[in-house]
C-alpha cells in the first residue's frame, strides 16, 4: 500500500505533466472505484486549468483554477503514470485518463480499486468528510515536537498504535513507524503518554527524516507501487528494521542483539529490545 512518502513521490512526479496546464479531456471508465465518481467529475474538470497540486498525507489534491479541489487516494494498488505522446491503448485496470492540451497524459490505474476520485472546492475543503479528521501531516510546516506530544498526552495505549491512529499523525503507516520508534529508541510496547519531551523530540526528528529520505529515493515499494515514470522505487533497500527479523540489529552490531518481530493490534512491528526502550 502506498504510504506518505510515495504519495509524495507520485505528486512530484506528476507535478510537471499537470501544473499549470489545462485539462483539455477528463476519460472516466468506471462508474466508481471505492465511492462512485461524481456525475459531473470529467465534466467540471474538462477545459480548467490545474493550479497545483497538493496533498495531505495520503490524499492528493488537485487544486484547479475556479475553486474546483479533485481528491485523489490511491487504495491499496493505485498508481498514477505520466504519459507524454500517444498513450497507448488503456488496460483492464486503467480507470481513468488526465489528458491535457500539452499532449500529455496522466493515467489512473487500480488493480483492486480500493483507490477513490471526488471532487470538492477550496472553500469545503477542509470540512470534507475525508480530510476533516485527518492529524497534522508529519511534514508540514505547523508540525513539531509540541504538536506530537500534545496529541500522545494521556494516551494510555502503545506509541506504536498511537502513531499508526491517522488522527495522531497523518499518513504513517506500519513501515514507517518501525523505522522511526528504531531510529528514535523508543520501544514500539511503551505507553503512548510517557513520550514527552526530549523523546518526542527524538522521535518528531525521526519521523521526519525517516519520511524525507524514503522521498528522496523514491518511495517505498512492498508490493505494487511503482513510480509514475513507471520505475520500481527502491527505499526498500534501506530499511534498517522493517523485515529485518533475525537479523543482528544495525544500531547494536552485536550479534547477541537481533531484531524481534511482534503483533500489536494485528499488525507486525520489528524491533530492538536492547536499543529501544
Ligand atoms: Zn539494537
Amino acid at each position: 500500500m502506498p504510504e506518505l512518502p510515495e504519495v509524495e513521490t507520485v505528486r512530484r512526479g506528476l507535478q510537471p505533466a499537470l501544473e499549470g496546464q489545462t485539462l483539455k479531456s477528463v476519460i472516466v471508465r468506471r462508474a466508481k472505484l471505492r465511492i462512485p465518481f461524481p456525475k459531473d467529475f470529467a465534466r467540471r474538470l474538462t477545459g480548467s486549468k490545474v493550479e497545483r497540486l497538493g496533498r495531505r498525507a495520503k490524499y492528493l489534491f488537485m487544486h484547479m483554477q475556479g475553486g474546483d479541489v479533485a481528491i485523489i487516494h490511491l487504495g491499496m494498488t493505485g498508481h498514477m503514470t505520466a504519459i507524454s505522446g500517444k498513450a497507448p491503448a488503456p488496460g483492464k485496470h486503467d480507470h481513468v485518463d488526465f489528458c491535457t492540451t500539452a499532449g500529455a497524459t496522466v493515467r489512473f490505474n487500480d488493480v483492486r480499486r480500493f483507490g477513490l476520485m471526488t471532487l470538492t472546492t477550496e472553500e469545503e475543503l477542509e470540512t470534507h468528510r475525508l480530510i476533516k479528521n485527518i492529524g497534522p501531516d508529519p511534514l508540514a510546516n505547523s508540525f513539531s515536537h509540541e504538536v506530537l506530544s500534545a496529541a500522545l498526552k494521556g494516551r494510555a495505549t502503545s506509541i506504536k498504535a498511537a502513531l499508526l491512529d491517522q488522527k495522531t499523525v497523518a499518513g504513517l503507516g506500519n513501515i514507517y513507524v518501525s523505522e522511526s520508534l528504531f531510529r528514535s529508541g523508543i520501544s514500539p510496547k511503551r505507553q503512548a503518554k510517557s513520550v514527552q519531551g526530549s523523546r518526542a523530540e527524538k522521535l518528531t526528528r525521526a519521523i521526519q527524516e525517516v519520511l524525507r529520505e524514503a522521498i528522496e529515493a523514491g518511495g517505498s515499494t512492498l508490493k505494487d507501487h511503482r513510480q509514475p515514470d513507471g520505475e520500481l522505487g527502491y527505499f526498500q533497500h534501506h530499511f534498517r528494521v522493517y523485515g529485518k527479523d533475525g537479523e543482528t540489529c544495525p544500531n547494536c552490531d552485536d550479534e547477541r542483539y537481533r531484531i524481534k518481530k511482534i503483533v500489536q493490534a494485528g499488525r507486525s512491528t520489528f524491533y530492538c529490545s536492547n536499543c529501544q526502550r
